[in-house]
């Protein structure tokens, strides 16, 4: 569990609540908390293979879409995917490095497998993704059980690794590349709804926030093929996928040229393309820079009905001076001026945030201005962190990390208790409107009753009734009441 709060006071309560209530409580699928550390295996092909990985995925969706490269890769090379860790022979760990907490979590995570490789020395363990980046042999050292480690770009080689470990080397890759993006690779879809699908557009990031570590671990931005991504789409729909879920850390820089006639695609475009896809294929991505969001990009979402209005804009702060030393590249005004322009436009879009308490030298009139930014912007949902200060990025470099913990605690839990009371209006206007919902399953409570979302990304559950829908189908739900994270209804 990273130290990420959404709309629960404090992080165990989210924690507990999350298990026990519907499944996803209005959150961004892109940053799904509930899926943290879920270990999944594709049903396509069980008992074929000999032998077998199990993977478990941290931190972002992208990290949760590069687990399903990686098993399209392992399962070329023999290896096919279980969720029995025990009759595992690769046990692998894609994790995160955003925060210091993620990968306290992963380091805790790795001890746990120590018990399964004494039972079976045999079986090898992989950390994936961001902090095997991060950390490279250091890991090795560190973390004496572990065999392989490799970065996000370096997925590839995972077999050549894989067998080098196998006569008893240690095996590292953490070559970053300038345009590796697994366009060619089509991800197996591990235990996923067989609705909604995550489809990777870019990789890396130019942007060098100064808080972040992603730069480091990520590498330099690349854009995807534009034409492997609509085969990939449309491959989705025809197996009856209902949902893209288009996913960079910075999607609105989407812009590939295509290398035999230099005609460029921009992100507007793109989204313009899978959306003609199909009417019933809902489009959604995540997630926005403010900075680079257009207008064409609005507009475009304006003019197809299925792509879905909710835009993930991230402001970190609201005082102009923190963002200047985030290197946001935007200040308070002009943030406040993109969220006119996204109510102007799309009127009925919901807009959701990430926000940081406690960055370097973050004063008491700094944190009011994020407090009446998020009253001004008046987001739905947000994610809300405390600053962790991450090795080798520019804040840590440049900047002392001298808010202290007491005080962060109490900055985010007062921004948290805004947002609460935030995404309680919210559900209170939702009360009495009529939404299309893409049934995504049963309602984990009770299974006469579906749990599915609206266009604008929250969770509906209402009693099937005597309507004979399936999962995938789209259904008009009148809204009656709702949870803390969940719209109640009835089907009309
Ligand atoms: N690329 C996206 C963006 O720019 O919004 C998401 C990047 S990151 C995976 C998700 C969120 O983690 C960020 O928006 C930021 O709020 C938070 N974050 C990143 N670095 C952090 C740090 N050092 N301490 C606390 N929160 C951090
Ligand atoms: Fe990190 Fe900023 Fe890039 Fe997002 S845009 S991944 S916060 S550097």
């Amino acid at each position: 569990m990273s130290d990420k709060l959404t709309h629960k006071n404090i992080l165990t309560k989210f924690a507990v609540q999350i298990k026990c209530m519907e499944p996803n409580l209005l959150i961004d699928k892109t940053q799904d908390e509930a899926r943290q550390g879920e270990a999944y295996a594709s049903q396509a092909n069980p008992g074929v293979f000999e032998k077998h990985f199990y993977v478990e995925s941290y931190g972002c969706a992208m990290n949760f879409a590069d687990s399903e490269v990686v098993a399209s890769i392992l399962e070329k090379n023999g290896f096919g995917g279980t969720k029995n860790i025990e009759i595992a022979d690769l046990i692998l760990i894609n994790t995160c490095s955003i925060r210091e907490k993620a990968e306290l979590t992963i380091r805790k995570r790795l001890t746990e497998f120590k018990r399964l490789k004494q039972a079976n020395p045999g079986v090898l363990v992989g950390v994936l993704g961001c902090m095997a980046e991060r950390l490279k042999a250091q890991l090795l050292e560190e973390e004496k059980l572990v065999d392989i480690v490799v970065g996000p770009d370096a997925y590839r080689t995972l077999p050549d690794l894989i067998a080098n470990a196998g006569t008893g080397q240690k095996a590292v890759n953490v070559l970053l590349s300038r345009d590796e993006t697994y366009g060619d690779i089509a991800p197996v879809r591990l235990d996923n709804n067989g609705i909604s699908a995550f489809v990777s557009i870019m990789r890396g990031c130019n942007n060098m926030c100064s808080f972040c570590v992603v730069p480091f671990t990520r590498g330099r931005e690349r854009s995807r093929d534009a034409y492997s991504i609509l085969a990939e789409c449309k491959d989705l729909f025809e197996k009856g996928y209902k949902e893209v879920v288009l996913l960079g850390q910075n999607v609105d820089s989407y812009y590939w040229s295509n290398p035999e006639n230099n005609d460029t695609t921009t992100f507007a475009m793109l989204l313009e393309q899978v959306a003609q896809i199909d009417p019933s294929l809902r489009v959604r991505f995540s997630t926005s820079h403010p900075k680079d969001i257009t207008d064409e990009v609005l507009h475009t979402i304006v003019k197809y009905d299925n792509i879905c209005k909710h835009i993930h804009l991230p402001v970190q702060s609201g005082s102009t001076r923190m963002l200047q030393l985030m290197n946001r590249t935007y200040t308070r005004e002009w943030y406040m001026a993109k969220i006119d322009r996204i109510r102007a436009l799309i009127p009925n879009c919901s807009i959701t945030s990430d926000i940081i308490a406690g960055f370097c030298t973050e004063t008491e009139e700094d944190h009011q201005d994020t407090i009446s930014l998020l009253q001004y912007a008046n987001y739905d949902l947000s994610y809300m962190y405390f600053y962790s200060e991450r090795p080798g990025t520019l804040a840590a470099r440049r900047y002392e990390d001298d808010v202290d913990l007491v005080t962060k605690k109490r900055r985010l839990q007062e921004i948290v208790d805004v947002q609460w009371t935030l995404s309680n209006e919210s559900n209170k206007r939702d009360v009495g409107s009529v939404f299309e919902v893409l049934i995504e399953g049963n309602s984990k409570r009770n299974e006469a009753e579906w749990m599915g979302r609206n266009s604008q990304n929250k969770v509906v559950v209402f009693p099937k009734g005597n309507f004979n829908y399936q999962k995938g189908d789209y259904a008009q739900v009148k809204i009656h009441s709702f949870t803390k994270g969940t719209l109640l209804g009835e089907i009309i």
